[in-house]
């Protein structure tokens, strides 16, 4: 597999902020955020992506599993929706743990990787990351989709820059049909100080429409330091 790193952190984002993970991040994006904050998954010059073979990346997640008792996995880019015969490779192997994958849902699911993720947060890009828009492949993450132990199988993530963000977001929910309360709001940001400056607006939004509102806890911790 095309692969990044892998480590043990805190779920920083989303419906499972908080909850003690080990992180694999696959490499390579097929978007170009200008904000980005893994450039190095992607960008030519300063990728650091290697190519591993997948019982070698299995075996570093058993040691990090069996050092740290955690049997939730959280599969990261990048993009990792680009090698979904990866993601399935990885719920074979881990077949009891939880398993999370976070994407920006321009790619389509196969039927098997539908059955092997536990929680997709789909975080599509809106213009504030300077790319080109594209279609949500939201069909198949169908905004009903529920896992077997009842918990919402989908979840939409927003990047929000700036309050001029909220009517292109509401557009985009609304074309969708995207449940509101599946949707989080986050602010962009990799220092605690741009997180501050962004949450206000952000909560006001979420409060006026029903959203969730995250932040991110690993920048509020470590700042944008890898492999925490
Ligand atoms: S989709 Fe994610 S990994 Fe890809 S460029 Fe955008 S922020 Fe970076």
């Amino acid at each position: 597999m095309i692969f990044n790193e892998v480590f043990y952190s805190i779920q920083g984002e989303g419906l499972n902020a908080g909850a003690p993970s080990i992180f694999v991040r696959f490499g390579n994006c097929n978007l170009k955020c200008s904000w980005c904050d893994t450039k190095y998954t992607w960008q030519p010059g300063e990728s650091d992506n290697q190519s591993v073979a997948t019982p070698d990346v299995i075996d570093k997640i058993r040691v990090l599993s069996q050092q740290y008792s955690c049997r939730r996995l959280v599969i990261t880019g990048g993009e990792p929706m680009l090698q979904q015969g990866e993601i399935v490779a990885l719920k074979a192997a881990f077949q009891d743990f939880y398993i999370e994958v976070e994407t920006n849902g321009s790619q389509s699911p196969t039927v098997e990787i539908q059955l092997s993720v536990d929680l997709f947060t789909v975080s599509y890009k809106t213009s504030n990351s300077k790319n080109e828009s594209y279609e949500l492949k939201v069909l198949p993450f169908a905004a009903d989709c529920i896992s077997k132990n009842n918990a919402p199988k989908v979840v939409y993530k927003f990047v929000v820059d700036s309050p001029s963000d909220f009517d292109e977001i509401d557009v985009l929910v609304k074309q969708y049909n995207l449940p509101r309360e599946k949707i989080f709001l986050m602010p962009q940001g990799i220092t605690a100080p741009e997180l501050e400056k962004r949450s206000p607006f952000i909560a006001a939004h979420c409060l006026k429409k029903g959203y969730r509102y995250t932040t991110r806890l690993h920048v509020l911790l470590w700042g944008s330091k890898r492999g925490v």
